[in-house]
């Protein structure tokens, strides 16, 4: 099965572990690798792509400057060597790209953020604004505030669900193997990589390890979760070794590697979560001509709204109805059902007159929405 070029791609996240971008003995930031890696990025960036990052370190970067012991920490100092190391973490990132052209943009996200449809929104919009604007987003959890319960705890499953969220096309796991194997690698000495999973089965699975390796942050399972939350976004997803210099044109130029493949793209993947997952809360009825606009593939503006319907909260799940009550499709709006009762029949660039403070354009923005027959 041949292996996808990365030249195809459009969008393209790429997470770096910490043990990737920390000297452990120093505890300091690797310059002269993550100046390869950087190089890397700004081809990929000069030839159009958008480029995102997903970022460990601010851990083990912290640990260090505060001079913590070392093996596991508890809960409270992990969220203080974050607060400590994020600082330098992201400021190594942006003197380093700043360097090669491009700015970087920090964002810090918590599960609430990726998984509440409200947060999702906002932090979804705030990504699609810096990366049309040619930054480069510089993305890591915000562990200073992320407790126990509600924390990814892993950069992997994160940056999955970074890549579903600004609906990137590929995400790249820079790790510390260079992909997954059919048995443990450091015990079999037979073990062979696996260079393409076209599906990920029970067996797939069971090559990631069992609960042994539940433990292991960034181990091959949460690898393998991950690749499950961005092949099921339409992502696909590729494990390479991140510890050779210039990792992302290495596999560019064929080095080993995993490639997971999603039989989607980001675009039907998100269709296929609006059109099918999500209850709907409220009705939008529009008139005519938005009922066109839209059947042609055109965001919903409050100027073609007739009549809402429903308490919904910015960010539900909404039917759109066209004047005879039929449906055309359903999509998440952007407005709570009282906002959206003042706007209706309104022009956009009247927002901020009736609702006292700027707001988007779109009541349904295109990509949010999901037309029967879709
Ligand atoms: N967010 C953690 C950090 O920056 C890393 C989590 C992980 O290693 O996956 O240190």
């Amino acid at each position: 099965m041949t292996t996808p070029t990365l030249s195809t791609f459009r969008r393209i996240v790429v997470k770096v572990g910490s043990s990737l971008l920390v000297d452990q003995t120093q505890g300091e930031v690797k310059r002269a690798w993550l100046e390869a890696l950087a190089d890397d990025l700004a081809d990929l960036h000069r030839d159009g792509r958008d480029v995102l990052v997903v970022s460990s370190g601010s851990i083990a970067l912290g640990r260090s400057v505060l001079k913590l012991p070392g093996g596991p920490l508890k809960l409270e100092d992990s969220q203080a060597a974050a607060a400590v190391g994020q600082i330098a973490l992201a400021s190594a990132w942006s003197e380093i790209l700043s360097a090669r052209g491009m700015t970087a943009g920090q964002i810090l996200v918590t599960l609430n953020d990726t998984e509440e449809r409200r947060r999702y929104l906002n932090a979804r919009a705030t990504i699609g604004r810096l990366v049309e604007m040619r930054a480069v987003p510089i993305i890591n959890e915000n562990d200073t505030v992320a407790t126990t319960e509600i924390r990814y705890g892993d950069n992997d499953r994160l940056a999955a669900r970074v890549a579903t969220m600004a609906s990137a096309d590929l995400l790249v796991l820079l790790s510390d193997v260079d992909g997954l194997y059919d048995a443990p690698p450091n015990e079999d000495p037979n073990a062979k990589l696996i260079p393409v999973v076209p599906r990920i089965t029970a067996q797939i699975e069971a090559m990631a390890g069992g609960a042994a390796s539940e433990l292991s942050r960034g181990g091959m399972r949460t690898k393998v979760e991950a690749a499950k939350i961005a092949v099921g976004g339409g992502a696909h997803m590729v494990i390479a070794d991140g510890r050779v210099a210039h990792p992302v044109r290495a596999i560019a130029q064929g080095a080993r590697c995993t490639w997971f493949l999603t039989p989607s793209n980001p675009i039907t993947a998100r269709k296929k979560w609006i059109a099918g997952s999500l209850e709907p809360r409220g009705v939008v009825h529009v008139d005519a001509g938005a009922a066109r606009a839209i059947v042609k593939g055109g965001s919903l503006l409050p100027a073609g709204v007739i009549r809402v319907e429903g308490a919904f909260a910015r960010g539900d799940c909404v039917l759109i109805r066209d004047a005879g009550g039929a449906e055309i499709g359903r999509g998440l709006v952007a407005y709570d059902a009282a906002e959206a009762g003042q706007l209706v029949g309104r022009n956009s660039r009247d927002i901020e007159a009736v609702l006292g403070a700027p707001g988007r354009a779109e009541m349904i923005h295109r990509d949010d929405m999901a037309l029967v027959g879709d």
